[in-house]
């Protein structure tokens, strides 16, 4: 098969993200949030853990512990406790806990809003980031999860499964004003019809666009 040129493969991708914006006109992110901080730490849990099993953790983590004072206010075992269902429990509490004090010390106890701010807070890398950046400031970023790994590779417009070289290709494949809606997008498609070993090819709305139909 000829290698794609970066036109075709802009011009492709623009019309899978028409088409799946006209099949999932509710995408939207999947964790349940209301601030930048419950969504920071939202997205610090949703680590090898499913959103759903996250959003029910965070029902009574988010009544229990509302700034980062709290989170440092309780011993790392009882955050553990509280943290559990999400799996990886105790270096998300140990996370958790040593992000919370980097906020107090260095952001006076606010979640900051730059890419390198949040970075350098322990437990967070460039996807927490930017699903922190891109839902709660409008910032464009690629946020890329499991799904936008898998399907970015199934629908052939990047070759690795390495994240930030997936980040920078698909960056330059759509327009920036287009980044935010692709993670909802290529997120709800990941869960609802190309889902992960057992894809729905036959009712998939982006088939005739993607090679692994
Ligand atoms: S055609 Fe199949 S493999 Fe391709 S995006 Fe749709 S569900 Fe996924």
């Amino acid at each position: 098969m000829p290698r794609e040129s970066r036109s075709a493969k802009r011009e492709r991708l623009a019309a899978i993200l028409d088409r799946l914006k006209g099949a999932y006109p509710d995408a939207k992110v999947g964790l349940d949030y209301t601030t930048p901080f419950e969504l920071l730490i939202a997205t610090i849990l949703s680590a090898q853990c499913t959103d759903e099993r996250v959003n029910i953790v965070t029902v009574g983590l988010f009544e229990k512990y509302r700034s980062p004072q709290d989170y440092l206010a309780v011993p790392q075992e009882e955050l553990e406790e509280d943290i559990r269902p999400t799996g990886f429990f105790r270096n998300k509490a140990k996370n958790i806990q040593a992000c919370c004090r980097e906020l107090i010390d260095r952001f006076g106890g606010r979640v900051p809003n730059t890419m390198d701010e949040l970075t350098s807070l322990p437990g967070v890398g460039r996807k927490t980031a930017n699903c922190v950046l891109s839902n709660c400031w409008n910032i464009p970023g690629i946020t890329v999860d499991t799904h936008v790994t898998r399907i970015s590779n199934l629908l052939k417009l990047v070759d690795t499964t390495d994240a930030v070289k997936i980040e920078y290709a698909l960056m330059d494949l759509v327009d920036q004003t287009r980044w935010n809606e692709l993670n909802h997008l290529f997120i709800t498609h990941g869960r609802r019809t190309c889902i992960a070993r057992r894809p729905q090819c036959t009712i998939c709305p982006i088939a005739p666009l993607c090679p692994s139909a």
